[in-house]
């Protein structure tokens, strides 16, 4: 890979002003961008360059009309073995893929998609904290860069690829989340955009999300936008719920379901633990009626960013349902103790999920 406009004499590195003992998320970036471009459908072989300001045009069109996806995975100190785990990035590199489809954008390789990612991480290797559960975020991001106003798909796109040092969501353990249902504004509706990974998602949630803190919550549960009775996501996170010792979460045939990766880990590790999982269609009634009967035993999110985010409040309608007391059960506290070990490279990774680098 060729390397354009590497640090000059006159660039400091970003890495000085890092506060290692407060990263929050996605607050810092590393030194180093990966850039492609897609003209006529055909991509340049890509660069890694420096992380700067771009200039745009007032007229780029996915500002316009939001042709933008990304992804997010994370790269990981192993604390056992020496060197570096990105955890699972293929299918981060097939979701990108599908949700490049779905917006009319180019497919970009996944063996490019891998040997880009392990070039960023080899580069700026130094940003990758050292504490266990902090990691190195990485962030996929492929837009239409048109100049034109017309509503059509861009005949040029940008795939940028940025990291950032950042720290355990939970530096003081795993604190359940008071969660609003939201029963007035949906996130996505069957035949959107809800399976794939973008902006248009997240602009959808922003206003019920910013009425849900003011109110004392967290984040929103999603309810299905046609019927507003089934359950879709929590936040931007995946919802499990363990009722009666059955694992049950909603199934991705809606199309109104990000295919979360810590998803699908989530439910093949059920399977390893003798766990039953049930992946179809689920009420909120059923929620609240299985509270009642004493059967809903907990209630967590599932995501990259935080692993494993349990809920502790559930309100809707202005009915609240307090779940495990308001403390992390022993399944979440379980997925999320073998995801950390597993992504440590301290508990045996049979699934070879990690992309190992020895570095
Ligand atoms: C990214 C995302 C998730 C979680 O996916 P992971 O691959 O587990 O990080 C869940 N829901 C939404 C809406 C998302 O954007």
């Amino acid at each position: 890979m060729v390397e354009a406009n590497i640090m000059s004499n006159q660039t400091a590195s970003r890495f000085q002003e890092i506060d290692y003992s407060n990263l929050g998320f996605g607050k810092y970036f590393s030194d180093h961008v990966f850039e492609a471009d897609n003209i006529d459908n055909v991509w340049s072989s890509g660069v890694l360059k420096q992380y700067s300001p771009m200039s745009i045009e007032p007229g780029m069109s996915t500002l316009h009309y939001g042709q933008t996806i990304f992804e997010g995975l994370k790269a990981y100190r192993d604390l056992k073995n020496g060197g570096v785990n990105i955890f699972r990035p293929e299918m981060n590199s097939r979701r990108l893929n599908r949700s490049a489809k779905r917006l009319c954008m180019p497919q970009y390789l996944e063996e490019n998609f891998l040997d880009a990612i392990k070039q960023l991480v080899i580069r700026d290797k130094r940003f990758i904290p050292n504490e266990r559960g902090q990691s190195l975020y990485i962030r996929p991001l492929l837009f239409g860069d048109g100049n034109f106003l017309g509503v059509h798909p861009s005949d040029s796109y940008k795939l940028l690829i940025m990291t950032s040092p950042v720290a355990s969501y939970y530096e003081e353990g795993l604190k359940p989340l008071k969660i609003l249902v939201s029963h007035e504004y949906a996130r996505t509706v069957r035949g959107g955009l809800g399976a794939a990974k973008t902006a248009a998602n997240y602009a959808a949630s922003l206003y019920a999300a910013k009425k849900a803190k003011q109110e004392g919550y967290s984040q929103v549960l999603w309810l299905d936008g046609v019927s507003m009775e089934y359950i879709d996501e929590v936040g931007a996170m995946n919802i499990v719920f363990v009722i009666d010792n059955k694992i049950i979460t909603p199934a991705l045939d809606s199309g109104t379901i990000l295919a979360g990766v810590t998803r699908d880990t989530v439910i093949q590790l059920s399977k390893d633990f003798g766990y039953e999982v049930e992946e179809r269609r689920i009420k909120v009634s059923e929620v609240f009626d299985s509270h009642k009967k004493g059967t809903l035993q907990e209630v967590f999110g599932t995501g990259t960013a935080a692993i494993i985010s349990p809920v502790g409040q559930l309100t809707y309608n202005d009915k609240d349902i307090v779940i495990n007391n308001m403390e992390i059960g022993p399944v979440a506290q379980k997925f999320y103790d073998t995801i950390l070990g597993l992504v440590h490279g301290e508990i045996e990774d049979k699934n070879n999920w990690n992309l190992h680098l020895d570095i």
